[in-house]
């Protein structure tokens, strides 16, 4: 029996409300803008989602889409600067569109496909044709796509509070870590405070989704930890004034390196936003000690000194000092299930490994666990809440370790370079980790890139997964 392809799972997804009363707020920004009101206390909601990036406000709209009563707490006020490469892959646009918001888009710069360079060579790839994604992708800032998810949540119904940060979780009397290897605490809510005034209170749910980003405190607080012998991303990113802004590609250098000369294993990137700028920047992968001392600011400085001189990423039209992050990846932070607390995006670390991208899986994680929300609000009581470390694994178990298996071959530099070396004298080559790395294989084809991952995913289940 062959492994199944992956990623269908949250294309698919009902949230289920056997008793649904779709609310809608006319007026989206009441809703989001609103103050904490005294009335609220005393008050239980079905779901506090904490975090309003892709993944919380995605698991928001979807419960509230489904009538269920959710409050979300965002600590900043939209909009709001995010540190991103700002690219949605196909895969991204879906999830937008399946929120119904896809023409909020319609002023992002649309791009065809990604151009791929390495050792003096540069391929141009399209995104593939796709019976569930859409052969496009869009470069927008965070700043301007996240309130955008945010109000679509807010619209569908969801209690939103921006400027409104969860300092701590409401723990149940008894809120020993349950479950295998130390398990979460028992959350009933948070203890949030709004940023304007000063004021604390809190706010009681059954339910509580930790949606808080790659740094997580909150998830933290109940409980989770990563696991550090997998991979983990650093990454770092500018604006730039350039001419190339409104170019249909993203471009990608795939033989970044370190102040030896070493081809390390990440990237540098400029994907243009259409409006007169590029984001310009550089990722890392710790797989290895010998990454781990590799200064990532050097290393963005390096690769936008040797970008090809037609972007102009000078110092003149740089637009600001370069800010970066971790990109937590290949659902290495746990546990995702607590007694009654789901964890998702970044804070479960569910970046896919292969390429950095992490706003899709933010979304379909949110979706996802919506769905298992659903249930057990639905009758199935607490229990349900396993059901989506199932989805998780049915949706990206196999294909992540297929990820890591990848990732811990190319941090051999000899083996990156060979991979990267060959595949630039091939355009269906690259295609074919085109598809596999941005997850947009074709569940009803046996082309050369299912037949690609079919093998490699054959090759991870055999290797164990060690330190
Ligand atoms: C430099 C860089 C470049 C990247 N480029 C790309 C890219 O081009 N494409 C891509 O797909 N992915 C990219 N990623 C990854 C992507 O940014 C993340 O995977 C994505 O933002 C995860 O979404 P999230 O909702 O889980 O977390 P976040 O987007 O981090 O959202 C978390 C939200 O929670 C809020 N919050 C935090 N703590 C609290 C609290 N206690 N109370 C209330 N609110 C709180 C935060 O303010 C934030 O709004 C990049 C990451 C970096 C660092």
């Amino acid at each position: 029996m062959p492994d199944a392809l992956p990623g269908w799972a949250p294309l698919a997804l009902t949230i289920v409300n056997p008793s649904a009363d779709h609310r809608t707020v006319d007026d989206p920004l009441s809703a989001s803008r609103a103050p904490l009101e005294p009335d609220a206390v005393g008050h239980r909601y079905d779901v506090l989602v904490v975090g309003g990036g892709p993944a919380g406000s995605s698991c928001a709209y979807w419960l509230a889409e489904a009538g269920w009563d959710v409050a979300l707490c965002e600590k900043k006020v939209f909009p709001r600067e995010k540190t991103c490469g700002d690219g949605l892959t196909p895969r991204a646009v879906r999830q937008i569109a399946d929120m119904g918001i896809e023409g909020s888009l319609s002023g992002a710069h649309r791009y065809d496909g990604l151009r791929a360079n390495a050792y003096g060579k540069s391929l141009e790839l399209s995104w593939p044709d796709h019976p569930t994604f859409p052969s496009y992708g869009y470069v927008i800032t965070r700043h301007d796509l996240d309130g955008i998810v945010n109000d679509r949540a807010a619209k569908a119904g969801a209690t939103i509070w921006q400027g409104t940060e969860a300092v701590a979780p409401l723990l149940e009397e008894d809120a020993t870590p349950r479950g295998a290897g130390g398990g979460l605490r028992a959350c009933r809510g948070a203890l949030v405070r709004e940023k304007a005034t000063g004021e604390t209170r809190q706010i009681a749910a059954r339910y509580v989704v930790v949606a808080d980003g790659s740094n997580s405190r909150f998830g933290r607080a109940l409980g989770t930890t990563r696991d550090r012998n997998q991979p983990m991303g650093m990454a770092l990113r500018t604006y730039y004034r350039s001419p190339g802004h409104d170019r249909p590609f993203i471009e990608s250098f795939l033989d970044l390196r370190d102040g030896s000369g070493q081809v390390v294993p990440g990237y540098g990137w400029i994907f243009p936003l259409g409006d007169g700028r590029v984001n310009a920047g550089v990722g890392l992968l710790s797989t290895d000690r010998r990454w781990k001392g590799v200064n990532t600011a050097t290393l963005m400085e390096r690769f936008v000194a040797w970008a090809p001189r037609e972007w102009e990423l000078t110092p003149q039209n740089c637009l600001g000092p370069a800010t970066g992050g971790k990109l937590p990846m290949g659902l290495a932070i746990g546990p995702k299930v607590g007694p009654t607390t789901l964890v998702v995006g970044d804070a479960a670390g569910t970046i896919n490994p292969f390429n950095g991208e992490g706003i899709a899986y933010g979304y379909e994680s949110g979706r996802l666990a919506a769905a298992s929300l659903g249930e057990a609000l639905s009758g199935d009581g607490p229990e349900a809440l396993s059901s989506y470390e199932r989805r998780l694994d049915e949706a990206w178990g196999l294909y992540y370790r297929v990820a890591r298996a990848f990732i811990r071959m190319i941090s051999n530099p000899e083996l990156m370079a060979l991979c990267v070396g060959s595949g630039m004298y091939s355009e269906s080559l690259m295609g074919w980790l085109l598809k596999i790395m941005a997850n947009l294989l074709r569940p009803d084809e046996t082309g050369p890139a299912e037949a690609a991952y079919r093998a490699l995913a054959l090759v991870a289940r055999m290797t164990p997964e060690g330190p």
